[in-house]
């Protein structure tokens, strides 16, 4: 989308002339298509992955949603479950994965040791939460959070993403490059 000169162009023209009601309609048809469609990337490091892979089985069946299709490769998903303890060993491979996730990305931290180190706190090998490391969009408590609670979680990540202004809103890369400068 970034690359899309063509859209930019004419979407600024547009803007130029005070024809809002044509971007708004680009920007819901756009953001529906996409909050319907948000694959995830597979990544699990502990327990919470363990819940989080029952998702795809017949009981939860997130492809109901448009989830369905988990993506071995960052430069496939719109998105990372972290679920499961990271340690601090994982971080530069986890931040890295993180990097390589296509534009626009975002995260969901879901489990205790995700959001604060869960009951690993004090402990000396993990990191106590990936907010430091990444930006988060939504968290999932719970240790491990139930299945329901992850298609909760999920779900407020879609109407987030319907609610984004995707021309000429808030620049998510701008803020992300600024949370990454901040943390390096
Ligand atoms: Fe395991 Fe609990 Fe940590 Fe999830 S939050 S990875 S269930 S210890």
């Amino acid at each position: 989308w970034k690359d899309n000169e063509y859209i930019e162009d004419l979407v600024k023209k547009l803007q130029e002339s005070g024809t809002n009601v044509v971007v708004g309609s680009f920007d819901k048809l756009i953001n529906w298509g996409r909050s319907n469609s948000i694959w995830p990337l597979t990544f699990a490091t502990s327990c919470c992955g363990i819940e989080f892979v029952s998702l795809g089985a017949a009981r939860y069946d997130m492809a109901r949603f448009g989830w369905e299709v988990a993506r071995a490769s960052p430069r496939q998903a719109d998105f990372m479950m972290v679920a499961g303890t990271i340690v601090h060993r994982m971080v530069p491979v986890f931040r890295r994965l993180y990097d390589q996730l296509a534009e626009p990305k975002y995260v969901i931290a879901c489990g205790s040791c995700a959001i604060s180190g869960g009951p690993f706190k004090k402990s000396y090998h993990v990191a106590m939460g990936i907010e430091d490391i990444v930006p988060v969009d939504v968290f999932i408590p719970g240790c491990p959070p139930r299945p329901e609670a992850m298609i909760y979680g999920i779900m407020q990540l879609s109407r987030k993403i319907k609610v984004e202004k995707f021309f000429g809103g808030v620049n998510r890369q701008e803020k992300q490059a600024e949370f990454l400068k901040a943390h390096p």
